[in-house]
């Protein structure tokens, strides 16, 4: 309730504050980049991330949200906070595939980055949490004024890219057992939690593979002391004996998204 009530007034003070400058509340809870949710936003340097801040809104993610439709024109990109949502894709009549799993470290909006303004792909919530949400217009400006979050966000793509093509290679060539714990340790590196509120239908989705198989899976990870099933969550108990059980390409998932916004960003050059 105290959350809620925070929000509430929080809203009111976002509607009545002043378009000039970054908003008073979200000065406050965004003063250092520890107090930032996303881990993109806590990269840039404050000229920057102020920037960015005061064209954001703080939103609630609700379970099953379209944050992009695929085929439409995005109205927002998404800064996830917490929580989890899921970017998928199509083949024919099939059931869609999951292709990326987003959260804390990640941005919805990357075809905006790379000058479209529709989206290929469908991204919807998995698990409720908040995200800071900006206007297409206003991301496009930023993105054309400020070589930094340019920078920042051409990096992101690259992560993205080496991220979906680790997937197809790990679709085509690691049986099922070695595909749910690199999926897992995505989650839960993407969460920040070893708890993951996902079902077993999610699960599949994600994998494009029947639920059945996922059931059998959970099963025996759980039986080897792996994860433990709880309430309609997945709790990862051993994440040593976890990575052990996976293939390799979670590694590479996770070092290609390092190496790839390793580095300084903070260059202050204005377009010519
Ligand atoms: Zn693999």
């Amino acid at each position: 309730m105290l959350e809620l009530d925070f929000e509430k007034r929080e809203m009111q003070n976002l509607s009545s504050a002043s378009s000039v400058g970054l908003k008073p509340v979200l000065r406050a809870r965004y003063a250092s980049p520890l107090d930032v949710g996303n881990d993109l936003v806590a990269r840039l340097s404050p000229p920057s991330r102020h920037s960015l801040l005061e064209r954001c809104e703080p939103v609630r993610l609700t379970a099953r949200q379209v944050l992009q439709e695929r085929r439409l024109p995005m109205q927002h990109a998404y800064f996830i906070e917490s929580g989890a949502a899921s970017l998928t894709t199509r083949a024919g009549d099939c059931p869609p595939v999951e292709i990326h799993t987003l959260g804390r470290k990640d941005f919805v909006g990357v075809p905006l980055v790379l000058g479209m303004r529709v989206s290929p792909h469908r991204c919807t919530v998995h698990v409720p949490g908040n995200a800071l949400r900006i206007e297409t217009e206003a991301l496009i400006g930023l993105i054309k004024a400020d070589r930094e979050i340019e920078k920042l966000l051409l990096r992101y793509v690259q992560a993205t890219l080496i991220h979906s093509s680790q997937l197809v290679a790990c679709n085509s060539r690691h049986n099922l057992p070695q595909r749910l714990a690199r999926w897992l340790l995505v989650a839960r590196d993407r969460i920040g939690g070893n708890e993951i509120a996902l079902t077993h239908k999610c699960m599949a989705q994600a994998l494009g593979v029947r639920r059945a198989g996922i059931t059998t899976t959970v099963g025996d990870m759980e039986a080897s002391g792996l994860i433990r099933r709880s309430r309609g969550r997945i709790v990862i108990v051993d994440e040593s004996r976890l990575e052990e059980a996976s293939c390799t390409c979670f590694r590479v998932i996770r070092s290609a998204h390092e190496s790839s916004l390793a580095g300084p960003i903070a260059l202050r050059v204005a377009h010519p």
